[in-house]
């Protein structure tokens, strides 16, 4: 058999700088010596993603597995949390990292999201014990932000979005980073938007209480440090962002509208070619929503996701199989039980495809033809 790749393609490729502005922004933080610590490109890069992502209030971190931490520290939460069985191990493992229990609640098939329906049965039985409700808008498509606010006030506990697959989606006009208490976003370069390594948390108006979380997540940031005078007064970690990171994010934000254009017509072209495959489901995004253009995920229904990603591995394309196992399933955590039979079918139908702008239309093509041959 000859493959049809002779290099192999990966499910992702990060964007790279432009080199002459990177080394140019080098320099200058090399001039400065000020490699860390709020320098002037973090604040930068800051004011740049508070008009990107049509938010208030943000700060950048060092990575944005310590920038979910933090955000549940900032939040002072107790006992349990309603979360998503079906996300990147870290939703489910910051969790352990600050004590708390989770509650595995099942997904919508359609969406692969939680809903606040489902969430609603263990807030409505166990609501003395949950301090807060993490669901992941998986893939960047939206979980029930309205319902999900309605339920978080009714029980009165937090809302807080692990929203790394979704950077610079909208929602009815207003940035995905609005909604909740506090979102986070991962800076990976496996996402679209990256600094190297970092990540993002976004939280709500300018108000009074906004200015306190404020204070109180960039203390958390910095080892929990209040000033020279008084010192740490809260159990900080050093989550912060170097110079290097933000430098890199600075040069990337150019690079987006055009890596969007360019997956735009990938996405297309992958939806042209397996939308009449009956034993293939795509995910439909609402078309109130700005698509994310981070992932392209398929289901492969009847049993035979690992045979097609097999087929896929023999031409050389490395798709991946995001989200299994799901995260009920982690030796280390010790979940309230539930039954979560969707996330289960779902984590064993579902493959990402590989996805950025540099594939070509015949590369989709070649792609697809494998993966319907049966
Ligand atoms: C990438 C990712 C994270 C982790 O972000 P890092 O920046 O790699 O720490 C968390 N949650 C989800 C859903 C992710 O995809």
């Amino acid at each position: 058999m000859t493959t049809l790749f002779k290099d192999p393609i990966y499910i992702t490729r990060p964007l790279a700088p432009d080199l002459d502005k990177y080394v140019s922004l080098f320099k200058n933080v090399m001039k400065s010596k000020m490699f860390s610590n709020n320098g002037q490109y973090l604040i930068e890069l800051e004011e740049k993603l508070k008009n990107y992502l049509h938010v208030e209030n943000n700060a950048v971190f060092c990575n944005g597995t310590t920038a979910l931490m933090i955000a549940l520290k900032s939040l002072n939460l107790r006992g349990y949390v309603v979360t998503t069985p079906f996300t990147f191990p870290a939703t489910a493992n910051v969790l352990s990292w600050n004590n708390l229990t989770p509650i595995f609640c099942d997904i919508d098939y359609e969406t692969m999201n939680i809903t606040p329906e489902e969430a609603n049965k263990y807030l409505d039985i166990l609501h003395t014990n949950v301090s807060a409700i993490l669901p992941t808008h998986i893939f960047g498509n939206p979980c029930d932000v309205y319902g999900f606010q309605e339920l978080a006030s009714l029980y009165e506990v937090n809302l807080i979005y692990d929203a790394a697959h979704a950077f610079g989606v909208e929602i009815d006009g207003k940035g995905i980073g609005t909604f909740g208490d506090i979102s986070m976003f991962s800076f990976h370069p496996t996402k679209l938007f990256h600094t190297g390594e970092g990540g993002i948390l976004t939280y709500g108006a300018s108000t009074y209480a906004y200015r306190k979380l404020d204070e109180t997540i960039k203390q958390l940031r910095n080892f929990g440090i209040k000033d020279d005078t008084i010192g740490s007064i809260r159990p900080g970690i050093n989550g912060k962002m170097s110079e290097f990171q933000a430098i890199m994010g600075l040069c990337i934000l150019d690079k987006l509208q055009l890596e969007r254009e360019k997956r735009e017509i990938i996405y297309h072209l992958y939806r042209l070619f397996l939308e009449d495959i009956p034993w293939i489901k795509l995910l439909e995004i609402e078309g109130t929503t700005q698509n994310s253009l981070q992932y392209f995920p398929i289901r492969i229904i009847g049993n035979s996701r690992d045979e097609v990603a097999e087929r896929l591995k023999e031409h050389n394309v490395f798709a991946r199989k995001y989200f299994y196992p799901i995260c009920s399933d982690f030796p280390h955590l010790q979940p309230i039980e539930s039954k979560l039979p969707i996330a289960k079918k779902v984590s064993e139908e579902i493959l990402c495809l590989p996805f950025y702008g540099e594939l070509t239309a015949d590369d989709i093509e070649k792609i697809c033809s494998i993966i319907i041959k049966k």
